[in-house]
Order: structure tokens, then C-alpha cells, then sequence
């Protein structure tokens, strides 16, 4: 077959480029993980606050169920069945948390970001997005029938000048960012964009905080806390996979936009809910979220280590977060270097296109709060 022979030339053509992907085996101890028998320091988890690596949070949270509460699915969409108490209390919880009217939980970031732009865009609805926002975004925007731009990365003179272009020809217009940017660890500048958007009465704000979510604000709610402007974001968005330890996706917004989104949206209305027993668990941590301030202070410290000494042995960063890129350039240099790394015992990513800018490769660190300031040293050393 044809097909078969054109896949076969394709990961080929990936092989050479060092650009093949594959699934890893791979066994988890606490902070550190166990690849090909060998033990190294976890650096490419999204377990921010390290939670998911604690005992205790789990013996905890497992004494508080019974047989009725441990239920490990909803059998159906949210819309048939599927909706469990649980799901009420975790969106009142959110909602109560961030002061919003409303808030609505979906099966993960990526069902979130694919399904609400397509929700509320029509032909009359022009996105403007930044250039490095992830996938699911993408996907989003691909599936909308909204037009898009997309400005060069956080370049608000560009986008100001977009939105002075074209508002006049649009219903709506969205902007549509991230809070913390994936593969750079840079920050969207939150109160600019809300001026800019204030300045015309047709446009929104959508903001991804899957990196955000858990990690900033004091009370972990995320960089919009942080700069104290949560009621200023129409959309505002995470995940719970990444710091709260859990699965899942939230929006924090208003109730007509919670009741549209369930009328409208496909990948809350054709999926099956999440399963309870995640929802109570989220719940649990959410519940406890605001106290995990050492462990955010503690994350702030250890990166802040990490990314002056990779300034310091002359790269460039431009990181505001604990995700610390360090660009290589060609994927192949950027795989070399991983696995070296991990030779020594660190457990580094090389980071390669699509997924990053061709010649932009590099080995993407993901520091946790579980790790300590005497793994970084030691991570240093091996660099
Ligand atoms: C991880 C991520 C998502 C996807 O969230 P999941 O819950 O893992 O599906 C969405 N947006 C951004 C920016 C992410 O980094």
C-alpha cells in the first residue's frame, strides 16, 4: 500500500532530522523517575507544586472515601447523566475562588481550548493570537469560523495597530494569549492587553493559564490574580494536569457565557464527563490550594537559581517562570545534549519542531517544587 510506504519515508525523513518522537517507559519514585533502569531527577514534569508526588495528600484524600463516593466514571456526557454532584461543587468552589459568577469544568485543557473558540465565533468574529500559543489553541481557531491574525509574539504595538485596523470590520474581535508561555516560560504582559482591548467596545480577552494555574497569585489562582485583573478576562482559562495534580479544565466566567458554552460547545456536549472520583480529587486540592504558599515560594527561588546561571554561562532567557528553555538550536545538537544530561542523571527533554520554531530546539527544564536547591547545583555542573 501507497500509504504505508509514504509513512514509512515520513518517519524516515524524521529520523534524520532528529526529529522522531516515541513514548517512553517509565517508572515514577517521588521526584524522580526511572528511564532504561536508570534513576535521574525528573526536570520535564508539569507537577509545579510537586503534588502529585506526595503520600500524604493521597492517604488523605483516599480516607475520605466510601464505596458510594469512589466512582471512577460518569457513564455519559455531563448533558445525560453524567453530571455528579461533584461537578456543582467543584464549579462553585472554582467560582467561589476567583470571584466570578460562574465557572465550568471540562475533560481536559485541550477540550477546553478546542471547543470554546468554536463555541463563540461566527464568520462576524476576528481572532488576534499570539504567534507561539499552544496547540489546542490552534486547533481551536483551526475549527472556528472566526478569520485570525496572528501577531508576532507578545508584539502589543502590533496588535494595537490590528486592532485599530480592523475593529470597525468585525463584530467581535478576540485576543487570545497564554498567561505563562509553554515553551519560553515568558510572560503575556495582562494589564497592557486589557488596556488595548478597553479602547474599543467589540473586543475580548481569551487567556490560557495552564502554566499559571497553582503556581502564581497568592492565592495560586494564577497570573491574572497576580496582577489582580481576574474580573477584567471574558475567558479565563486552566488546566488542573499541571499543578493541581489532577485531570481536567476549567473556565472562570460569567453565567451567560457558562450557559451558552453548554449549549454550544462540542467537546463538553459529545464526550463523557470526567469521573467523579478526579473531580472529588481536584476538589480535595483545590480545598488546599491557597496554603501551598512555601511551595510556590520555594519553586519562585529555585528557578530564579537556574535561570541566572544558564544567563550567566551565556544563554539567552528570557524566562519569568520556573519553565527555563535552554536553546541549543539544531534538534540533533538538542537530543545530544538530552541524553547526556540524562547519562548524569537529569532527566531533560530535547524540545524540537513542530513544537518549537525551526532552529530553536532546545532542552526545556520544568522545575518543580519538590526538587531542591542542591539538585540545581548539581544540574549546573552537569551543563
Ligand atoms: C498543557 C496545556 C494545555 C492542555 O491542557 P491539558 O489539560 O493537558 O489537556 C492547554 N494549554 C496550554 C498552554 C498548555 O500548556
Amino acid at each position: 500500500m501507497i500509504i504505508y510506504e509514504q509513512m514509512q519515508q515520513e518517519l524516515l525523513r524524521l529520523k534524520e532530522t532528529g526529529n522522531l518522537r516515541s513514548l517512553p517507559h517509565i517508572t515514577h519514585c517521588g521526584s524522580e523517575v526511572i528511564v532504561k533502569e536508570q534513576r535521574m531527577v525528573n526536570l520535564s514534569s508539569n507537577d509545579y507544586l510537586g503534588l502529585a508526588g506526595r503520600e500524604e495528600l493521597r492517604e488523605e484524600f483516599l480516607k475520605t472515601l466510601t464505596t458510594d463516593t469512589f466512582q471512577p466514571t460518569s457513564s455519559s456526557s455531563r448533558l445525560l447523566t453524567g453530571n455528579y454532584t461533584v461537578y456543582e461543587k467543584l464549579e462553585q468552589q472554582m467560582a467561589d475562588c476567583f470571584g466570578t459568577e460562574a465557572a465550568l469544568i471540562f475533560n481536559s485543557g485541550y477540550h477546553a481550548n478546542m471547543g470554546i473558540l468554536p463555541a463563540v465565533c461566527t464568520p462576524q468574529t476576528l481572532i488576534l493570537a499570539d504567534k507561539l500559543v499552544h496547540a489546542s489553541l490552534i486547533d481551536g481557531i483551526r475549527l472556528s469560523t472566526a478569520k485570525c491574525i496572528r501577531y508576532k509574539h507578545n508584539d502589543y504595538k502590533q496588535l494595537n495597530r490590528l486592532l485599530a485596523e480592523q475593529h470597525k470590520d468585525f463584530q467581535q474581535i478576540i485576543i487570545v494569549t497564554e498567561s505563562i508561555f509553554s515553551m519560553d516560560g515568558d510572560e503575556a504582559d495582562l494589564k497592557e492587553l486589557i488596556r488595548l482591548k478597553q479602547e474599543y467596545a467589540n473586543v475580548l480577552l481569551y487567556v490560557d493559564e495552564a502554566h499559571a494555574f497553582g503556581v502564581r497569585g497568592n492565592n495560586g489562582l494564577g497570573l491574572a490574580e497576580e496582577e489582580n485583573c481576574i474580573d477584567q478576562i471574558d475567558f479565563l482559562i486552566g488546566t488542573f494536569g499541571k499543578a493541581l495534580a489532577s485531570a481536567g479544565a476549567y473556565i472562570v466566567c460569567k453565567k451567560i457565557v457558562r450557559e451558552y458554552l453548554i449549549n454550544k460547545m462540542r467537546t463538553l456536549i459529545f464526550t463523557t464527563g470526567l469521573p467523579p472520583i478526579t473531580l472529588s480529587w481536584s476538589s480535595f486540592l483545590l480545598e488546599r490550594l491557597a496554603n501551598f504558599k512555601a511551595e510556590r515560594n520555594h519553586l519562585k527561588h529555585i528557578s530564579k537559581q537556574l535561570k541566572e546561571a544558564l544567563i550567566a554561562k551565556g544563554y539567552n532567557c528570557t524566562s519569568q517562570s520556573n519553565i527555563i528553555p535552554m536553546i541549543i538550536g539544531e534538534s540533533q545538537v538538542a537530543v545530544l545534549k538530552a541524553e547526556e544530561l540524562q547519562r548524569k542523571g537529569f532527566y531533560a527533554l530535547p524540545v524540537r519542531p513542530p513544537t518549537v520554531p525551526e532552529g530553536t530546539s532546545r532542552i526545556r527544564f520544568s522545575l518543580t517544587a519538590a526538587l531542591t536547591q542542591e539538585d540545581i547545583k548539581q544540574l549546573l555542573k552537569a551543563i
